[in-house]
């Protein structure tokens, strides 16, 4: 058989030739909405790959940042980054301005493709910025901001495209170049870079498109919230023009309001997205009355997703929801949770219970839990564990690192701690640093928060251990409630009563406004436990 090398511009070439009307539709920042088609996406990409090299000087191996929200102009710059085998550098925007000087200065990169609502931001950072030499906007003359006196150029976009031919021959090169970089937010230490190949790219889209993973084809039109900066976007950006279907790209227009408006206007069939932006949107929908009745399913992962959730969508909406776990570090897909067929013969309640599992491992991961002597577990769905895993699309070595991430088997450790049952579904009970451990046994954060989480009142719910002079650690429950709180304590407590042993049951709960939350859309645990660490000492 021949061999040809994987090249992610290969996935534009075939959208183009065999879906070239198909619709990319954004919101742009600018406002209103941008409509092309993956034929136009394709040959402006060829007109960046040409100013990338002839005007931009950029070489192989360079470093090319984006900070910009999911839109047509976007993945113009992912593609063409990527295919004059350059890496594309997807910087996430909600980063503390301290990590983003971190990250583009570790990166070395030598220009940032930014969306007009970042401008600011990447003008308050530049005399930090050591190795940027020109800032590109990505807008038209009209909508340019004023950046001529400032210390490196800012050019326009549609300028740039527009002085360039649309003929570009990609080069050929190894399949495992680097094609993008996404550091991880870790909530210690400095984030860690993590490079996609165009390999690992490759196989990570041609699995996702699966019917038993993501279920893409043309028939879909697919709303694409996961941000284009955070976690490789779930793949998306590769594996929805890979089977030619209709992408819609929410731009920075992420509440609920925005979301149901593009659903409904654009009769979107799926999406994908972290919990709490389908907080938002069920939360309007449920205010405003209205529906979306062409959404069937939903991928939802990031954070574990609440059986609630799952109970609004199915019940209220007629989405179907498919729970998915993965990571930065797995370019990010780890499991998805969708139906079997022994599921037919499960209560719905035994359903909902499996549906809030995180899910089986496609072909091409392989997952085992293992105590803390390193000992595997048995795949029981009693058994938990530290959750390892290994594939053709995880992790080997964070970017400029010295050592490996793996350990002396090849496992790279998840951090995260988990059950497997006897259908190979995993459940992640906590992230290794936020279990509970009081008076030597284990308490799932996880299996609290979602407790909580079923009491009507209760909009957000986190768990933390925090110190006790007895029982070395005990659950302290944080709680965002639509009610007075104090109103809905007893009733809350209840509730756990009924769900859950009687010492897993937090001995308080503090209700707050909000919870704190990181740059990924998850509930900062840290800020947290610092906040509320002596809750227990101190009454
Ligand atoms: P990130 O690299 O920012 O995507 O974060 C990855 C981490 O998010 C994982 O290691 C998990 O701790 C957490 N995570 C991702 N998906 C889920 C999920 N469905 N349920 C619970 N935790 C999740």
């Amino acid at each position: 058989m021949q061999f040809k090398e994987f090249n992610i511009c290969n996935i534009l070439d075939h959208a183009a030739h065999y879906h070239g009307h198909v619709s990319v539709v954004s919101s742009c920042v600018e406002g209103g909405v941008k409509r092309t088609n993956y034929l136009e996406v394709y040959s402006r990409t060829k007109k960046l790959a040409n100013a990338l090299n002839s005007f931009l000087g950029v070489q192989h191996g360079d470093r090319i940042g984006t900070m910009a929200w999911n839109t047509s102009n976007h993945l113009e710059c992912w593609y063409a980054i990527g295919g004059v085998g350059a890496i594309c550098h997807t910087i996430n925007p909600r980063l503390f301005s301290d990590q983003i000087d971190f990250i583009v200065n570790h990166a070395e990169d030598r220009y940032i493709f930014v969306d007009l609502s970042f401008v600011p931001l990447v003008v308050d950072l530049l005399d930090r910025l050591k190795t940027l030499e020109a800032v590109i906007v990505l807008t038209d003359r009209d909508n340019m901001p004023d950046c001529s006196e400032l210390d490196v150029p800012f050019y326009c976009y549609e300028e740039i495209l527009s002085a360039h031919s649309e003929h570009f021959q990609w080069p050929v090169f190894d399949e495992t170049v680097a094609s993008s970089l996404c550091y991880t937010s870790g909530t210690t230490g400095d984030p860690k870079g993590v490079i996609y190949t165009h390999r690992s790219n490759m196989i990570h889209a041609l699995t996702s498109i699966q019917p038993e993973v993501f279920n893409l084809n043309s028939d879909h039109t697919f709303l694409m919230v996961v941000p284009m900066f955070h976690a490789n976007s779930w793949g998306l950006a590769f594996s929805l023009p890979m089977v030619g279907a209709k992408m819609v790209l929410p731009g920075a227009g992420l509440d609920g309001e925005s979301i149901a408006r593009l659903i409904q206007s654009e009769e979107c069939t799926a999406s994908a997205a972290v919990p709490t932006v389908w907080t938002g949107l069920l939360d309007y929908l449920d205010r405003t009355s209205q529906l979306i009745p062409t959404l069937t399913e939903t991928v939802i992962g990031g954070s574990a997703v609440p059986s609630t959730m799952i109970d609004r969508f199915e019940n209220d909406y007629g989405v179907d929801v498919i729970h998915a776990w993965g990571m930065t570090e797995m370019s990010p897909l780890g499991t998805v949770n969708r139906k079997q067929k022994y599921w037919d013969a499960l209560s719905k309640g035994e359903q909902l219970r499996v549906k809030c599992k995180q899910g089986r491992a496609p072909f091409g991961i392989q997952m085992k839990i293992v105590d803390d002597s390193g000992s595997m577990l048995p795949r029981d769905g009693n058994a938990s564990g530290r959750l390892f895993v290994k594939g053709h699309w995880v992790i080997d070595q964070y970017y400029k690192a010295k050592e490996s991430a793996l350990d002396s088997n090849g496992w790279f450790d998840t951090g995260d701690i988990a059950t497997i049952d006897p259908n190979g579904v995993m459940e992640i009970t906590d992230r290794f640093k936020d279990v509970i451990k009081s008076g030597g046994e284990w308490i799932s954060s996880i299996e609290v928060e979602n407790a909580a989480l079923i009491h009507a009142s209760v909009s957000a719910a986190a768990c933390i251990g925090v110190a006790h002079e007895k029982w070395e650690e005990r659950p302290l429950l944080i709680i965002v409630s639509s009610k007075d709180g104090e109103q809905s304590r007893n009733g809350i407590l209840k509730l756990l009563g009924d769900k859950l042993a009687k010492w897993q049951i937090p001995d308080d709960i503090i209700f707050v406004e909000n919870l704190p939350m990181t740059a990924t859309g998850k509930v900062d645990k840290k800020v947290l436990r610092s906040e509320f660490g002596d809750h227990y000492l101190s009454t």
